[in-house]
């Protein structure tokens, strides 16, 4: 019996919140909230409407004011908060739950909207220097709430997503019943999807052409090995997908990882993309849309990352047009009773299957459904631990259990290919 506060109604959410309603023992309220209410209202009606019992209200925040969030957060008082608005708000939202003492989740790490702002920007370019790698993305903002989180006894579980979120599952999994000892970690995110656009991103679009189109980096020997974009290329033979080209890139689970196991040598994490995407992606970065820093066009300040966002299709709305899976799992290697073995742990996903459960794409189900499930774990106390904490560092069998009920099945080969 719980009551939750979902912040947030796009892509990711959608699935979340319907995902929360199967869940009936656990999740028995919650309000919606959100900038567009009407998307909110929306989606109430649809779960009335297919009969769920939980009990749903509506409202509109705006989650950039810490202030106006507390207020809902007054009003409502909900057990939690899920986050599931995007990673500017993050912050905020955490400043809300820690003034009324509740529980905060998310899916994302905090990244800043204006990255031209001075305070912001003298602080990322010294830890450029100091750490090595140039993301705009980095867990140090919210890392920094651990004391303040324990003070107030409230639960911080950040990045439960897919990447990050369950793909640190899978590596805490691997060293709880594979490993003594793990020495490199491969992360392999796989889209085999066609939405038959020339071009659109499966979620936010100036969220994600912002990561794809950064320096790449990996882990390695306790330091960061920092690329260009797209430097580094592989081909993979992924398992009901096929054969695809992959693209290593700077990803935020990697930060965690590298923290909480100090023992890996490696950490890599690589995406794939096809060649139109990559093709549409240079030329508009080549022609200055992909730009945060806004412009005067006649007479209004547009940002032309922004502008270019209410150009493409809205990503909640690829799911009836998606076909083909997903795959994206870990490749783990390490050692156990002194014998080097690997295992790859992975998740199939099929756009249609999804579209035919919840009316969403494969992307949004990956992301959605590991939001509710550690929503669940810290609501029902197994995931509850005051302090601010990645996936990584809960014990991960029932959440294992969880992706198995809920939607996600995984599989453990234990003699895949490796990546070179
Ligand atoms: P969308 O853009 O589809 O949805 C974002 C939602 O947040 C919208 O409902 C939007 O409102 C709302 N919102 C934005 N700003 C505010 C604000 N200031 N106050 C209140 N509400 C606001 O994004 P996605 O669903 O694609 O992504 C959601 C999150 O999931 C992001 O943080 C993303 O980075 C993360 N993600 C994580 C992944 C993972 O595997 N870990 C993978 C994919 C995404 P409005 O409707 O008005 O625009």
């Amino acid at each position: 019996m719980s009551r939750l506060l979902v912040i947030g109604c796009g892509g990711v959410a959608q699935v979340a919140i319907q995902k929360c309603a199967q869940n009936k023992e656990v999740f028995t309220e919650m309000c919606i909230a959100s900038r567009t209410v009407s998307k909110c209202d929306a989606m109430k009606e649809k779960l009335e409407g297919q009969g769920y019992p939980i009990k749903i209200t509506t409202a509109k925040v705006n989650a950039d004011d810490a202030a106006d969030v507390a207020r809902l957060i007054k009003e409502y008082k909900p057990d939690a908060v899920l986050n599931v608005a995007l990673p500017y708000q993050d912050l905020a939202i955490m400043d809300a739950c820690l003034e009324c003492k509740v529980d905060y989740i998310d899916t994302a790490n905090y990244e800043p909207e204006d990255t031209d702002e001075p305070v912001w920007r003298a602080a990322y370019e010294k830890r450029c220097k100091e750490k090595g790698f140039t993301a705009y993305f980095d867990y140090s903002y919210q890392w920094a709430y651990m004391d303040k989180f324990k003070e107030a006894g409230i639960t911080g579980l950040l990045g439960t997503g897919f990447d990050p979120g369950v793909t640190s599952v899978f590596t805490a999994y691997a060293k709880k019943h594979y490993f003594d000892r793990i020495d490199y970690v491969d992360i392999l995110d796989c889209n085999g999807g066609d939405h038959g656009y020339a071009f659109a991103t499966n979620f936010n679009p100036e969220i994600n052409l912002r990561e794809v189109s950064a320096n790449g980096s990996y882990w390695e020997d306790g330091h960061w090995v920092e690329t260009k974009p797209m430097e580094i290329k592989r081909e993979y033979n992924f398992p009901e997908v096929g054969q695809k080209d992959m693209y290593l890139l700077h990803h935020e689970e990697i930060e965690a990882l590298g923290r909480n196991f100090p023992e890996i040598k490696r950490i890599r994490f690589f995406m794939t993309f096809g060649q139109s995407y990559l093709d549409h992606m240079r030329c508009l970065e080549d022609v200055g849309m992909l730009s945060t820093t806004p412009i005067n066009f006649e007479g209004k300040e547009i940002v032309p990352i922004q502008f270019l966002k209410a150009l493409l299709p809205d990503p909640a709305s690829l799911g009836p047009r998606t076909v083909g899976k997903t795959n994206i799992g870990c490749i783990i290697t390490g050692v156990k009773d002194g014998k080097e073995k690997t295992i790859y742990i992975y998740n199939v996903c099929d756009h249609q299957e999804c579209y035919k459960e919840l009316g969403s794409q494969a992307i949004s189900y990956t992301t959605g459904v590991p939001a509710m499930i550690g929503t669940a774990l810290v609501l029902t106390g197994k995931w509850k631990k005051p302090g601010v904490y990645t996936t990584d560092e809960f014990d991960p069998d029932p959440y294992m259990e969880m992706l198995n009920e809920y939607g996600l099945p995984w599989v453990v080969d234990e003699a895949p290919v490796l990546v070179d």
